[in-house]
This record gives C-alpha cells, sequence and structure tokens, in this order.
C-alpha cells in the first residue's frame, strides 16, 4: 500500500471534476456517486472530501468533527433513500490485499438485491 495520498487518483479527479460521475448526494464533506463496474442493482461510493488514503488513514488522521460528518452524510444517505428499509451493504476495502484499488477512502453501499453471505462487493 502506499503511504502517501495520490492527488491523482480517480476520485480526487471525480472530486476536482476533471472527470465526470453520475452524482447521488453532495454536500460540504462528501461526494456519493454510483460506481462505473456494479456488483448489485444499486452500488454507490461515498467519498470525503478530504485526502485521505483509506478507513484507517481517514480515522486516524481527519478530526473527530470530519468522521462525525461523513458518517452523518452516511446516514443521511441511508434514510434519504430508505436503505434502512430494504436493507444494504457498506463494505470498506483498505489497502491492496483487503482488495482496494483506488487509494482515496471511499465506503461502498450494495443494496436492491439479496447479498450473498459471503462478503464480496
Ligand atoms: P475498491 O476496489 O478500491 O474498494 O473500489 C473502487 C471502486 O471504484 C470499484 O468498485 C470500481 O468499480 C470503482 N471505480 C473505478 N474507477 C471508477 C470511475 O472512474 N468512476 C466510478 N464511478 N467508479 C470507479
Amino acid at each position: 500500500m502506499s503511504t502517501n495520498y495520490n492527488p491523482d487518483n480517480i476520485f480526487a479527479k471525480i472530486l476536482r471534476k476533471e472527470i465526470p460521475c453520475t452524482k447521488i448526494y453532495e454536500d460540504d464533506h462528501v461526494l456519493c456517486f454510483e460506481d462505473i463496474s456494479r456488483a448489485a442493482p444499486l452500488h454507490w461510493l461515498i467519498i470525503p472530501k478530504g485526502a485521505y488514503i483509506n478507513f484507517t488513514d481517514f480515522t486516524s488522521k481527519a478530526s473527530p468533527e470530519e468522521v462525525a460528518k461523513f458518517f452523518g452524510s452516511v446516514n443521511h444517505i441511508i434514510q434519504e433513500h430508505n436503505l434502512n428499509g430494504q436493507g444494504f451493504r457498506m463494505v470498506t476495502n483498505n489497502g491492496a490485499n483487503g482488495g482496494q484499488s483506488v487509494f482515496h477512502f471511499h465506503m461502498h453501499i450494495l443494496s436492491g438485491t439479496k447479498m450473498k453471505e459471503r462478503h464480496e462487493k
């Protein structure tokens, strides 16, 4: 895993609007957009606007307020779209061995089908 945040990663480019995304939700702290390669009928990515490599980088370097605002926005998105009622899976891959391929922290939200018991994305 790289130890420095690479500002040329694809999600940083999406945040800078250098490449497009199908936006679901945006506020001052997060951007939520459709995953380009869906693994479920609903497959969204939620990313903080700050430059963090992954979950551990985010939770160890971001301020408690930033962490709280990120998860507050995640909850807002879940409530707005009634994902709690439908059921959903929330996943974050941390590090190359965790299956991470884009090194800007992101949560996957998958819904719209009965998820397999295995922790697949
Ligand atoms: P990871 O493997 O790091 O957990 O997840 C990265 C996700 O980003 C993958 O599910 C992949 O399909 C998605 N992805 C990669 N490139 C793009 C892109 O250019 N646009 C969007 N919307 N998603 C992308």
